[in-house]
């Protein structure tokens, strides 16, 4: 079979490389390149969790830490860091319950454990919170480019940026215009982060997506920060929530639940730090995190993620082409799980029975966004 991946981020890169590593006839675009700045995938780090809300989640999680794991051994370099995560509020309770179902084991803190895991958070007494020792971080940035070397080495057609102006269905399968050259295939990946909606329009595939932009700001750090937990605190003052993890070289990220819509542009190349939602987060760390040095944040990046109206990503097939959107702000830790799902897609076969839920059919015609209010307006939360 002859397929063409477009789109090279956490989603369709794993694709490509699932795709070849089955014997098939790969050419991979990117019209950023692959581990691009502008993308949903950039960065150094994201939280790697089995920490979910629902049991079919935790088991996703195992097979990509499976799946790392083996990557690392190509890679000769660490993809994951297990410094643990730390869950903090109420909705906490559920995802331990979820891994105690997968045989997943977490510790549950009082005030007084919380302060041993991670001395700089503030105290909140009488709050439930959990340590899942087995979470941690994925360097994001490393684990593409392992999964770009395992896919070449598979066979994968990877050149230089390349951009699909035009797609459309054709008897034999479907024909793709770049702005380099024209491609056939028998099926069509398109992993195209935040700039899905356009190219699956005239397709006929309509989804309710919603890109924005989430900012990261950086707390610098010694050694210790670096060994910190992840955090995931569902405390939701001004009804968000907020996520923390260590990034090696850089400090502590952290980054509030919700983007900025009006922020997304379709041809940027780059995204402005804004600093009205910086000094956001520097309030949230200075009354939660109050232990992390004073002089941040001293640095802050933006990057595009797309929610859906469930917070859940968006597959399915139409034809010759496979949709894989919506990542929702938690893609990157299953990438490579994710590409065995879309490959399967792509191959005819069905979603697996722990992805149903990622169904793209899923949505009616009414699908709508709630939004929550915030201090910088109304805004999807992740
Ligand atoms: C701030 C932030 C924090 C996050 N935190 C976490 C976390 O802690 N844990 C976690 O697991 N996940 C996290 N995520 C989510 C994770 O990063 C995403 O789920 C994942 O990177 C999505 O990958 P993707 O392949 O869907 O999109 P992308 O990486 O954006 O890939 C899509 C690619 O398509 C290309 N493309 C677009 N249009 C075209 C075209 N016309 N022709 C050719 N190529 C095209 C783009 O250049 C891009 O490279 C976070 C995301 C953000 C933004």
């Amino acid at each position: 079979m002859r397929a063409v991946v477009v789109g090279l981020g956490a989603m369709g890169l794993p694709t490509a490389w699932a795709l070849a590593a089955r014997g098939h006839q790969v050419v991979g675009i990117d019209r950023h390149g692959v581990a691009s700045r502008v993308g949903s995938s950039a960065g150094e780090t994201r939280i790697f969790r089995l920490a979910h809300e629902r049991p079919d989640d935790v088991r996703l999680a195992r097979l990509a830490l499976d799946a790392w794991r083996a990557l690392e051994q190509g890679a000769g370099e660490p993809l994951i860091d297990t410094v643990g995560l730390l869950l903090r509020g109420e909705p906490a309770r559920q995802w331990v319950g979820a891994l105690a179902a997968e045989g997943v084991a977490a510790e549950e803190l009082d005030a007084a454990g919380v302060a041993r895991v991670f001395p700089e958070a503030a105290a909140r007494p009488g709050e439930y919170a959990a340590l899942v020792p087995t979470d941690g971080v994925v360097f994001a940035r490393r684990g593409l480019l392992a999964i770009a070397a395992a896919a070449a080495a598979a066979g994968v057609e990877l050149g230089e940026p390349e951009r699909l102006v035009a797609i459309e269905e054709t008897p034999a399968g479907v024909r793709l215009e770049t702005d380099r050259r024209t491609l056939e295939a028998d099926v069509a990946v398109v992993s195209a982060g935040p700039w899905a909606e356009d190219l699956l329009a005239p397709l006929g595939v309509r989804l309710p997506l919603a890109p924005a932009i989430g900012q990261v700001s950086y707390w610098r750090g010694g050694g210790a920060w670096e060994r910190r937990p992840s955090l995931i605190d569902f405390s939701r003052p001004n009804r968000l929530g907020v996520y923390g993890l260590p990034t090696p070289g850089k400090g502590y990220k952290v980054g509030l639940d919700y983007g900025d819509e009006a922020a997304f542009d379709r041809e940027a190349t780059g995204w402005a730090v804004r600093s009205d939602e910086e000094a956001l987060n520097g309030d949230w760390v200075a009354e939660h995190l109050p232990g992390l040095r004073a002089d941040g944040p001293y640095d802050s990046e933006g990057c595009p993620w797309t929610m859906t109206p469930d917070n859940d990503f968006a597959f399915g097939r139409r034809g010759a082409v496979v949709v894989a959107a919506g990542c929702c702000g938690h893609g990157f830790k299953h990438a490579p799980v994710l590409g065995e799902i879309l490959a399967d897609l792509a191959e005819g076969k069905d979603l697996w029975p722990e992805a149903r839920v990622f169904d793209m059919d899923r949505f009616g015609p009414d699908a709508g966004f709630a939004r929550v209010d915030t201090p910088l307006g109304a805004r999807i939360s992740i």
